[in-house]
């Protein structure tokens, strides 16, 4: 079958590699190949990052108002809603999402940018009251300039617009690096941004691998911040590429979350919460709850309902309504997840549920949901993110030795508490060293609420009122009010 041929977007125009190389991308329903794409060198990136630096700096983008950049992000929000379902099937063709969590995600899209869309005029500086009479002083908020945004493959549209939307609601311009194993969608974007009216050179796409179109993009000297989100080896190469030109940094990387289940809690809706937080998308969530923690009374019944919950997973195609979980996005990770369980169960991990790839008459990288229980909290597979569909199981005994194994990590994403018990989920609220908690449900985003992560999950945080501010810079403008000449000028004023 003819590959479907993707052009990078830059300065407005669709454009193949300099060099003239492309990379395939692979359909993880059926391991073939379905699209060819450019391989962006470093001259290509700086071609891109020269763009954006010109749209930054023209009249077109400049020249704006707030309220006129707000109404552009409006306009791209309504063509995202107008595309809605041809964006959903895209993604999900991509990377093996299931069709109606892509649905789900590209149906809301469109929220994220309407809030910043509002937020942009309402960055409003402020008069200090300063301690000194004859001085006066306010603040304003400046956009940065070129902002790079690089996007892992699992959810390569929600993972832009939470850049996309404050960068541009603040000013600034953008090179965007999606994911070598799923690029598409964030083309897509680009193509209806231009469509909105953002002028040409504000959004620009480069496409390629990691080592090379993204490090060529994180160290280039025009950048001002890198938003990165993607695994703690590829953030450490992107923190020393950055530090060169002391561009901004976000970082939002994975977690080992832990999902705490209370004897008082709701089972029925707990058990929903668990499959949603590590089954859910087949696990390759960076707020998976793959971390499963269960009071010891209720330890057994849990684990077996839980397990056999696992077994009725509908395994299918993505593109299907029925199906459940669909496969792992690419080859490499489900070559991780089979790894990682076999090294938990040579540890003396056990295996509950799963364990290895279902029988389907199908070459793609399906992997089934696997419960594994562990007798301690030391064992890899409770320490290390798997990123696929497999949580980890263990008792606890009481709250205290619950927000002891919670905070027992590197990570500090999200967790989950299910219990009925007010006064205890606030407590454990405060004490749990994550970006995220959510009592009594999993899984929740909004517009509004800011993510990201404590430790190695990373710093900064995306969404929310303040995302745009992480995209400007405070100035300071001095007046002098006074009509006596300068005074001492070896002396501070
Ligand atoms: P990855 O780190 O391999 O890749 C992420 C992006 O970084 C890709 O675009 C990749 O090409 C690029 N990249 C890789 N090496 C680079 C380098 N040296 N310089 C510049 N860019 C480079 O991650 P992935 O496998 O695509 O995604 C999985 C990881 O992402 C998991 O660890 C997951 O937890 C994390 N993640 C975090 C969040 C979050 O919001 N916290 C969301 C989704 C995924």
């Amino acid at each position: 079958m003819a590959l479907t041929q993707f052009q990078m977007c830059i300065d407005g125009q669709w454009l193949p590699a300099r060099s003239g190389q492309t990379f395939r991308s692979f359909d993880p329903s059926t391991a073939e190949p379905w699209a060819e794409l450019p391989d962006a060198s470093a001259d290509d990136v700086d071609l891109a990052v020269q763009a954006a630096q010109r749209a930054f700096d023209s009249p077109a983008w400049r020249g704006l108002t707030a309220t006129a950049r707000g109404k552009l992000l409006r306009r791209l929000g309504d063509l995202i809603a107008q595309h809605k379902e041809a964006l959903a099937q895209l993604e999900s063709r991509d990377n093996g999402k299931l069709i109606r969590e892509t649905r789900g995600q590209v149906g809301y899209l469109p929220e994220f940018f309407y809030y910043n869309a509002g937020l942009a005029d309402k960055l409003e500086g402020g008069t200090l009251p300063l301690d000194k009479t004859d001085l006066f002083a306010y603040t304003v908020h400046e956009p940065l300039g070129v902002v790079a945004g690089i996007i892992p493959w699992n959810s390569p549209l929600y993972l832009t617009a939470i850049k996309l939307a404050p960068a541009l609601a603040a000013g600034n311009t953008i090179v965007l690096k999606p994911s070598e194993h799923a690029s598409a969608t964030v083309l897509e974007l680009a193509r209806l941004a231009l469509e909105a009216g953002i002028p040409p050179g504000v959004v620009n796409v480069v496409t390629g691998f990691g080592p090379t179109t993204g490090a060529a993009l994180s160290s280039h000297p025009l950048v001002r911040k890198v938003a990165f989100t993607g695994g703690m080896q590829a953030a450490r190469h992107v923190v020393r590429s950055s530090a060169e030109n002391f561009a901004r940094l976000s970082l939002e990387l994975g977690g080992k979350s832990p999902n705490i289940i209370f004897a008082d809690a709701d089972l029925d809706s707990a058990l929903n919460g668990v499959v949603a937080g590590i089954y859910a998308a087949s696990g390759q969530s960076c707020v998976a709850g793959s971390r499963l923690l269960v009071q010891r009374d209720i330890y057994d019944q849990f684990v077996s309902r839980l397990a056999a919950r696992a077994e009725q997973i509908c395994i299918g195609h993505p593109q299907l309504d029925s199906s459940e979980m669909g496969p792992m996005a690419t080859a490499q990770q489900l070559a991780v997840v089979e790894s990682l369980v076999a090294k938990a169960q040579a540890e003396g991990a056990r295996l509950r549920t799963g364990g290895k790839r279902p029988d389907l008459d199908s070459q793609g990288w399906y992997y089934r949901p696997t419960l594994l229980e562990c007798d301690r909290h030391a064992m890899s597979i409770m320490q290390e993110e798997v990123f696929g569909p497999v949580a980890a199981v263990m008792p606890f005994d009481d709250e205290a030795h619950a927000l002891a194994l919670a905070n027992d990590s590197q990570f500090g994403l999200a967790a989950g508490i299910w219990t009925r018990d007010l006064g205890r989920a606030h407590r454990l609220a405060r004490g749990i060293r994550s970006g995220i908690i959510w009592v009594n449900t999993y899984r929740a985003v909004s517009a509004m609420a800011p993510i990201g992560g404590f430790n190695h999950s990373g710093y900064g945080r995306e969404s929310g009122i303040d995302s745009v501010l992480a995209y400007s810079e405070t100035k300071t403008v001095w007046i002098n009010l006074s009509q006596a000449p300068m005074p001492d000028p070896f002396v501070m004023r």
